[in-house]
């Protein structure tokens, strides 16, 4: 074969590559079409009857050289980046998404606009223990000009054989003290029955880690009138955590607060793993405010303070810490909660990297 032939059948090959992107364009486009109509109608993406047509096609048109099975694995690959390409546009049609709202949400509590750009604290005990308990933590907070108290009532425990929280006798000392001290209080939510009586009590409903894909709960949530905390799961991926997300919104309430409070991984230094990165992944794919709870990321009462720092370094919306009177004698987490000392130094340092407080 002469230069010149090579060169004029290199030639057609670039003319049939540019063709060959053209058509398989022009087919991307109509398979996006075709996944508007599919969507309006409720209909999967996927479609196995349709896929075996078309595979059948291919045997009944295929001429050669190339053998069937050889037409037939390039054209899976075609229908396979098909088939993501209709779940992309999905994706991106998440209300929760910055393609369906550019600008942040601020979310009103207590006369703080969370999501504003201002760093905030929500700060209080693991459980609510007592009358007692609650209002020396709230002191704490109004000393250091935190609006926003947290404070488990209803505690999902990994034993059956731990304290569980005083239910709902724990909403109403959470009520109590807030009111005395002009707080806002955050309480986790375990049931969809008690959404409604957690209105009465609560200004934010949290929902925890291990409830992140309950999605009754979830639906329940998004019913409420109240702002909703929600933890990200303890195993779950980041489009799990949006999804769960989409169901509070698209169920009729928008104002939800992400938190990022560690997964689990192989690492056993810590409790978990905070995965710091989350919160920027957050940031850039929701217009939702973000916030690291640290406490249970870290489980370490040593590494509050760093994590923290890192976690209003990445950009997160603010930080959820656990403080106790006396952590030692904590019916729950007591390794992890600080005490008033540690709470004065941490909250000093976290001023001192931007935390915004009212004093
Ligand atoms: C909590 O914040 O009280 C709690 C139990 O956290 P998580 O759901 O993140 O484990
Ligand atoms: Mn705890």
């Amino acid at each position: 074969m002469s230069r010149n032939e090579l060169d004029v059948l290199r030639k057609r090959i670039d003319e049939l590559n540019d063709r060959l992107l053209e058509i398989i364009n022009e087919r991307a486009a109509l398979v996006q079409r075709i996944g508007e109509l599919k969507k309006a109608q409720g209909a999967q993406p996927y479609d196995p009857v349709r896929e075996r047509e078309i595979l059948n096609r291919i045997k009944e048109k295929n001429n050669g050289p190339f053998k069937t099975e050889t037409l037939q694995h390039l054209f899976k690959e075609i229908l396979k980046a098909s088939l993501e390409l209709q779940e992309d546009d999905r994706r991106e049609a998440l209300l929760v998404s910055r393609e369906r709202k550019s600008s942040d949400t601020t979310i009103e509590i207590n006369g703080e606009k969370i999501g504003d750009g201002k760093q905030r604290l929500i700060a209080g005990p693991c459980a609510v223990e007592s009358y007692e308990q609650t209002r020396q933590v709230a002191e704490q907070l109004k000393k250091h000009g935190i609006k926003i108290m947290r404070g488990g009532a209803f505690k999902p425990r990994t034993s059956p054989y731990d304290f569980q929280g005083l239910g709902v006798e724990g909403l109403k000392i959470l009520r109590r003290v807030a009111d005395e001290f002009g707080l806002a209080v955050v309480s986790e939510i375990v049931s969809p029955a008690d959404i409604e009586l957690a209105e009465e009590y609560v200004d934010v409903i949290q929902i925890g880690a291990r409830n992140m894909q309950n999605f009754e709960l979830l639906k329940a949530a998004g019913r409420s009138s109240k702002p909703v905390l929600l933890k990200r799961g303890l195993a779950a991926t980041i489009d799990e955590y949006m999804k769960a997300a989409e169901y509070v919104f698209s169920a009729g309430n928008e104002n939800i607060i992400l938190c990022e409070r560690g997964i689990r991984t192989f690492e056993r230094a810590t409790r978990n793993t905070l995965d710091i990165s989350a919160v920027p992944v957050l940031k850039q794919e929701t217009h939702l405010p973000v916030f690291v709870d640290v406490t249970h990321a870290t489980g370490r009462r040593d590494l509050l303070i760093p994590t923290a720092k890192a976690a209003m370094a990445v950009g997160a919306d603010g930080v959820m810490v656990e403080v106790h009177p006396d952590p030692s004698v904590a019916l729950s987490d007591s390794a992890q909660q600080m005490d008033f000392d540690l709470f004065d130094r941490f909250v000093s340092e976290l001023k001192g990297c931007g935390l915004h407080t009212t004093v």
